[in-house]
């Protein structure tokens, strides 16, 4: 797939799509807001290749990345944050991020205990003993993600980050893909910078993070406020532009609606552990790392269907089933 060149938007808003050392994604939307000052919205993993294609595009756009006042990151995971560190300090500006970011951030500094959750995930759920090892391989860092720091301004949901006298980005705090993960509205134009949260063609990950926390419940409550808020043109951190968000996140909604009917259904019959219920939900074949977001996005489900009753969870030992409620 061929990355799209740097390109202006109008209304003081440009694009530069950034690389990514992944099969898919393959890049991330930068964007830019100048206004009184330049805004940048999103950053990608820190690698050279990464690095060079945001310095220059934003010279393709005639702007100077050493005029950046701030940096304000969608949600805490490495093709956003990556590079955060390197862009604030090389052009010295401000990280924003959503409060919930300043109590994630230790946990997304610690590798350690991402693998040990992994390999509770790995236990509790019911991945094949032969298959363990591959799937809990996770204790080494990637190098594009380095440490993170504290962001130097904390936002909540409504807030309003001047871009200038009278115009502002309005904070909408959209938890469930991540935790943190705001989108930005501009006030001038009503334009939707959707971060994760609406993508167009593929739908974000929803992954279970702690255990009996909904966060398939606070994605589609999320994803509700769009719909009421009648968001229009939006534009998303990966792919194209999505024409009508509000119309986007209803489609996405649907989805997940399907995916819990079906898993419904699976559970109906006889109790199963989330890693048989994903495999029977997901297309067969996924490598590793796909399995592991599969898992977690299957026990999200489970996990929201438990939330709703419609579903209920007991332990043999170690491994937990599920089975629909009566
Ligand atoms: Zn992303």
């Amino acid at each position: 797939m061929t990355i799209p060149p740097p390109r202006s938007l109008g209304h003081g808003f440009g694009a530069v799509s950034v690389p990514l050392p992944f099969r898919s994604p393959a890049w991330v939307n930068c964007y830019l807001i100048e206004a009184d000052g330049l805004t940048l919205i999103d950053c990608g993993v820190d690698w050279p290749e990464g690095f060079e294609a945001l310095e220059s595009g934003m010279r393709t756009l005639g702007l100077d990345p050493h005029s950046i006042d701030r940096l304000i990151v969608t949600h805490l995971h490495p093709d956003h944050v990556g590079m955060a560190p390197r862009v604030a300090q090389t052009w010295a500006c401000d990280i924003v991020m959503h409060e919930r970011s300043a109590e994630r951030i230790p946990r997304y500094n610690d590798t350690a205990g991402h693998a040990a959750r992994i390999s509770q995930l790995a236990r509790r759920h019911g991945v094949p003993e032969s298959l363990r090892a591959d799937f809990t391989d996770v204790a080494t860092r990637a190098p594009f993600m380095p440490m993170m720091r504290q962001p130097d301004l904390l936002v909540t949901d409504g807030d309003r980050v001047a871009l200038s006298e009278d115009r502002w980005l309005e904070v909408l705090h959209t938890p469930g893909h991540e935790p943190s993960h705001i989108c930005l509205r501009d006030s001038l134009t009503g334009i939707l910078f959707s971060g994760d949260h609406v993508l167009p063609r593929i739908t974000p990950v929803i992954m279970v993070d702690d255990e009996g926390v909904d966060v398939l419940g606070d994605y589609l409550a999320s994803l509700q406020r769009l719909v009421d808020l009648g968001v229009g043109l939006t534009y998303p951190a990966h792919g194209g532009v999505v024409e009508h968000g509000a119309l986007r996140a209803e489609q996405i909604a649907l989805h997940h609606d399907r995916r819990l009917s079906g898993m419904l259904g699976v559970v109906a019959m006889a109790p199963q552990t989330a890693w048989e219920v994903m495999l029977e939900s997901y297309r067969p074949h996924l490598n590793t790392t796909e399995q592991r977001l599969a898992l977690r996005e299957t026990v999200s489900h489970l996990e929201h269907l438990r939330a709703r009753s419609e579903v209920a969870s007991f332990a043999e030992g170690d491994l937990w089933f599920y089975r629909r409620s009566t």
